[in-house]
């Protein structure tokens, strides 16, 4: 089998604008398409295009050497991710089984998800919190995550420092969500990487009553060793990496012992093979992999197959209240059910693009 053409479909996602899904195409001469999905940025259309030309005439199969082959010549990891995405597409079609199959098969039968996003819309207090927690619970979730950095003014400046009452503010609000909620759903914080490392630690004390399943990039992720001594010094544990590509640089994170879980992102560090040896790198620290998965249905099926085959996997993201045609621009809605996503049976990735959807909603000079 050869690959013949990759073709690429942006298209307005849930964070549009500025970005849009970026969808791609690998053809075969056999006729046998495979869909990948590129963590948007910019030029990253014309990127995928400009690497055709090494791609065209080889067979899809040799997922190893293709990688290498697109890493060693500087490619953007995004665009590397969705093509390898992309190729195991076209493996599992051409053999008749789905990715997972291919790659050490079934750990688990469904893939516990966690909630974000479910606090969008409510003002900073707790009762408004308190409802649209509740409200996530309602719909099957048993865990939910939110972000700290986002209701505090002093996020938006330039300073890593917060105030006291903005400390304050942060505790009730967690507080209030862990009331709503129970003792027993699972509770995530995301900093985006806003907190100097006395923010951070200062917080870490002061939400460690409260059961946290983990506390996200207290501090920016450029400095592992700074991550690091907020993770040895905080109970709850540690969660970084959604912007960390490749297992070179996860391998900086393991030896600093940076987290105690890791958060690669597969339309950014590579795609599915390369998620897979991330996460085997991780099981040898005793670390856990909860995947980044914010853009569309090709990425969360793509990481349904990869969480599916690894032992280290702890729980993957989904976003509530995404764009309402989501599910109609694949032939197939996302299988999600009562805070679980049901593994595809099909062969590959077990979705493809609808494609008179996809034209509905593209963006024509993107
Ligand atoms: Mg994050």
């Amino acid at each position: 089998m050869k690959i013949t053409d990759v073709k690429t479909y942006a298209v307005k996602g849930r964070k549009y604008p500025p970005s849009p899904w970026v969808f791609i195409e690998v053809e075969t001469d056999e006729g046998i398409t495979g869909l990948g999905e590129s963590h948007p940025s910019k030029g990253i259309v014309e990127a995928i295009h400009a690497m055709k030309g090494m791609l065209i005439g080889e067979d899809p199969f040799n997922v190893e050497k293709l990688y290498e082959w697109m890493c060693r010549q500087d490619d953007p990891s995004s665009a590397i991710s969705g093509i390898e995405i992309a190729l195991w597409d076209i493996i599992g079609k051409s053999l008749g089984v789905p990715i997972y199959k291919l790659l050490g098969g079934r750990c688990r039968d469904k893939i516990r998800v966690y909630c974000d996003g479910f606090f969008r819309g409510a003002s900073y207090n707790p009762e408004e919190y308190m409802a649209k927690a509740k409200a996530a619970v309602a719909q099957g979730f048993t865990a939910l995550k939110f972000d700290v950095d986002e209701p505090l003014p002093s996020t938006k400046e330039l300073g890593r420092a917060i105030s006291l009452s903005e400390l304050h503010l942060t505790v009730e609000l967690v507080a209030a969500v862990r009331e709503a909620v129970g003792s027993e759903i699972d509770l995530a914080i995301d900093a985006h990487g806003k907190f100097d490392i006395t923010t951070a630690l200062a917080l870490g004390e002061k939400l460690a009553p409260y059961d946290l399943l983990w506390f996200e990039d207290p501090v920016p992720q450029k400095n592992l060793a700074a991550m690091a001594k907020v993770a040895e010094n905080t109970r709850i544990p540690i969660c970084t990496g959604e912007l960390l590509q490749s297992r070179f640089e996860f391998r900086e994170l393991f030896e600093k012992q940076a987290a105690e879980i890791i958060m690669p992102d597969i339309t950014f560090t590579g795609g599915i093979l390369e998620m897979k040896k991330i996460a085997a790198m991780a099981d040898t620290y005793f670390i856990l992999v909860a995947p980044h998965n914010m853009l569309g249905p090709v990425a969360t099926m793509a990481s349904v197959h990869l969480c599916t085959c690894i032992p280290n996997f702890l729980v993957l993201e989904f976003q509530l209240g995404d764009v309402p045609y989501r599910d109609e621009l694949i032939d197939k809605a996302v299988p999600i059910e009562n805070g679980y996503l049901k593994i595809p049976e099909e062969p590959g990735l077990g979705i493809s693009l609808n494609k008179k959807a996809v034209a509905k909603y593209l963006l024509e000079n993107y």
